[in-house]
């Protein structure tokens, strides 16, 4: 078996890092440092060029500038995070939105056309509708659940379908975990491509990835993540990557070179640290989101459970996208409780262990009200049409033993007191035949 071909987890723990340059340390060290030194005034000279593309140093090593450009941390990190997903390169950035904002702005122009689908992650939402709409860049959503001739319909009826440049979206959708067919995507993308101006699609992979849905597989262009949440895994760092063709990620990378959107040495070596774990980690939290899903479905003051595995329950249609495009139910979901804010606010405010904060993807598990807090900025009539409803609780399911975090909601949901006229039957529809 070649290098190569170690499976991604095998790689975490040492590709692309050569020992003999670091004084054989075993890890990579943290190169925290500004600035390298050039060994001559032409090697500079050379680097410099490369930098900015310039022809005549071809088949020459670039070299070490400067850490906003690059530096060894944020290769080997980048080298790694590519594996995942199969990408021929990665860019790690600051943050996930400095990912997704710089990504955007390298490929959108005044009067491009950008289709985005709904509900989007609200730093998305905000960025789209007010960043990019200031540019002069038209706007189109569609909603998780259109077909491909609805979708079609809308980019027609907007007046600017020659212009379409880019089709971004989120799936499963936060938080309601309604999916989107990439490769239908594609097809749309690839009948609006005109001649070398292709269509791009993108993906922000950060609820299931990198582990259990890879975009570029379904004709994906650009993988877009927030690497605060699983990536990171310890809700403490910020950071962003993207992953995708050379071609696609060498722009955004220059890109972020000018605005300085990078991620610095510190943040860099704690990812790397990260992805060692990371399929450990990703694959225990799945296993104990299932145990908590099942014990919310059968729970008499649950209304509805919106959980991978669930979720296609009497739908075809996400069914087939479900076994298409995902490997894991994942290990985040959302449940509507019987009553309105105040039985969700009363089920929050009593977790023990289970801690009331927004992020998602670390070791410990965290829940949150979407409608008021993730999702505060979406107008109300967008909010009740994606399902975001005042009963919904959304759980970012952790590392702990299952046991504990079942008895810890089922606690809390004692202390919920279900007004009678919210006390509905179970929705049949909504359970496994
Ligand atoms: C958190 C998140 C982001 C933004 O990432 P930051 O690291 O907070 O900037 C983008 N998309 C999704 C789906 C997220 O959950």
């Amino acid at each position: 078996m070649s290098k190569d071909t170690y499976s991604p987890e095998t790689q975490m723990l040492g590709y692309g890092y050569k020992p003999e340059l670091s004084e054989g340390a075993v890890k990579c060290p943290i190169f925290q440092t500004s600035t390298f030194v050039f060994r001559s005034a032409e090697d500079g000279k050379a680097f410099f060029e490369m930098a900015h593309g310039k022809p005549g140093n071809e088949g020459r090593e670039m070299g070490l500038i400067y850490s906003r450009i690059n530096n060894p941390d944020m290769e080997i990190l980048e080298e790694r995070l590519r594996l995942w997903d199969g990408g021929e390169a990665a860019a790690a950035f600051s943050s996930g939105m400095s990912a997704i904002a710089t990504s955007l702005l390298t490929y959108l122009r005044p009067g491009d056309l950008l289709l985005y689908s709904n509900p989007l992650y609200g730093g998305t939402h905000k960025f789209i509708h007010h960043v990019l709409t200031s540019f002069g860049v038209e706007i189109i959503g569609f909603k998780a659940g259109e077909g491909r001739e609805e979708i079609e319909a809308r980019i027609e009826q907007c007046g600017h379908a020659k212009k379409l440049r880019m089709i971004y979206m989120e799936t499963p959708a936060n938080p309601t975990n309604d999916l989107i067919d990439i490769s239908m995507c594609r097809d749309i993308a690839d009948a609006y491509s005109v001649g070398k101006e292709k269509v791009l699609v993108a993906v922000d992979n950060t609820y299931m990835g990198p582990l259990w849905q890879h975009p570029l597989k379904h004709g994906a262009d650009i993988v877009l993540y927030s690497a605060t949440k699983y990536i990171g895994g310890h809700s403490d760092v910020i950071a962003g990557a993207v992953v995708g063709t050379m071609t696609v990620v060498k722009p955004i990378k220059k890109m972020r070179t000018v605005l300085g959107t990078m991620t610095d040495p510190h943040t860099c070596w704690l990812l790397m640290r990260s992805l060692e774990t990371l399929k450990i980690r990703m694959e225990t939290a799945a296993r104990n989101a299932e145990k908590v899903a099942a014990f919310l479905l059968q729970h008499p003051k649950v209304d509805k459970v919106y959980y991978l595995g669930y979720t296609s329950f009497n739908n075809p249609d996400q069914e087939r996208i479900f076994r298409k495009q995902y490997e894991c139910k994942g290990a985040m979901l959302s449940f509507d409780i019987m009553g309105g804010e105040k039985e969700a606010f009363t089920f929050l405010n009593n977790l023990k262990h289970i801690k009331l904060a927004v992020s998602l993807g670390g070791t410990e598990s965290l829940a949150e009200h979407p409608a008021s807090m993730t999702h505060a900025d979406v107008p109300f009539e967008e909010k009740q049409s994606y399902g975001i409803t005042s009963q919904m609780v959304r759980l970012s399911i952790g590392i702990e033993n299952p046991e504990d975090l079942v008895a810890d909601i089922a606690q809390s949901l004692e202390s919920v007191v279900i007004p009678v006229s919210h006390a509905v039957e179970k929705r049949h529809d909504l359970l496994p035949a």
